[in-house]
């Protein structure tokens, strides 16, 4: 275990955890909303620091993050443990630890993770899978020490981090993909026990910060794929830049939504016309084989970018932009 960061002591040996927006007040001896950090005689303590559940060589692209570093591989880190209760979560088994049995986890330092990442040619560290602000401490060592062996930090994230764990992330953190679930925040209470609002707020916050951002929207059947909702995502995207990249994504069947329907492709065509529509450049159709995964520069139209899955086969970039 190790002392939590992010969190102020209160009265009667309770504590204050600031480290994500649900802001949870915890008496001694009980556990936070994640499950992860614990109340111990008026300490905040993380319980899974270092304790990685999955390790893994990733291509950049399957985070997915389409305009960062492309063709490069990302060292992929998650711990167990989310902020979220998503039903519909693909990585269920890793993200819904029980606090008091932790998945089975190998112990890791933050050097050994850098070490791994270089002799493997990884480009950047990915804190991926589960909610890397769950592991925040140990996410932010390893950034640091990346930083200083000249590698790329990557989060791939909830978006509900607080704003202070994104100041104190800034300045090792080079690229997000945030999820943008739905875009009403009933269902964001509802489904995943999170509210719209500080998602919202955080991802203008890492832009603000100069972090390169890309969104990724599931789209799920009956939840979220009317006109007005997808419409307003993408309005709210192009609103702070049309160039963040946009990836709807097809869903599966998974966890507790496994008596829901695939999201057919004409919805997800139909979300990639709405996102257009709003004045977005990219969109990406994410879990469909069968689609073009290509970029395509809106100046000159030519393809900048082709993708043959997450492997990039052809890239016509010179100094960041369209070579041609
Ligand atoms: S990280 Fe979030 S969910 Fe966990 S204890 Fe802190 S405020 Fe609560
Ligand atoms: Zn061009």
């Amino acid at each position: 275990m190790k002392e939590a960061l992010l969190y102020d002591h209160l009265e009667s040996l309770k504590v204050h955890c600031r480290l994500c927006s649900h802001s949870c007040v915890i008496q001694d001896g009980k556990f936070g909303f994640c499950g992860v950090r614990q109340n111990i005689k008026g300490a905040l303590y993380t319980h899974n620091y270092g304790k990685l559940v999955a390790a893994n060589i990733d291509p950049v692209e399957k985070k997915p993050l389409y305009h960062f570093l492309p063709g490069s591989f990302a060292f992929s880190i998650a711990s167990a443990g989310c902020n979220f209760r998503c039903g519909f979560c693909q990585n269920w088994q890793i993200s819904q630890a029980d606090p008091l049995n932790l998945q089975p986890a190998e112990d890791f330092t933050a050097e050994e993770v850098i070490k791994l990442a270089r002799e493997s040619n990884c480009a950047s560290i990915a804190y991926t899978y589960t909610e890397p602000t769950i592991f925040f401490e140990f996410a932010l060592e390893t950034a640091r020490l990346a930083k200083e062996a000249g590698l790329h930090n990557i989060f791939v994230s909830n978006g509900y981090m607080s704003g202070q764990a994104i100041q104190m992330l800034k300045p090792y953190l080079d690229a997000a993909n945030i999820d943008l679930k739905f875009f009403k925040d009933s269902s964001y209470q509802r489904i995943c026990s999170g509210r719209l609002q500080p998602v919202l707020d955080s991802i203008l916050r890492l832009k603000e910060a100069g972090i390169w951002v890309e969104i990724t929207t599931l789209v799920i059947p009956g939840e979220n794929d009317s006109v007005d909702e997808l419409s307003g995502i993408a309005r709210f995207i192009a609103g702070i830049s049309r160039d963040i990249p946009w990836h709807v994504s097809r869903f599966h069947a998974d966890y507790k939504f496994d008596a829901y329907q695939d999201t057919p492709e004409r919805t997800i065509k139909l979300a990639c016309d709405l996102g257009r529509a709003e004045g977005l450049r990219y969109i990406y159709a994410g879990n469909l084989d069968l689609w073009s995964q290509d970029t395509f520069c809106p100046s000159c139209k030519k393809m900048v970018i082709k993708r043959d899955g997450f492997r990039v086969s052809k890239l016509h970039i010179a100094k960041n932009k369209c070579a041609f």
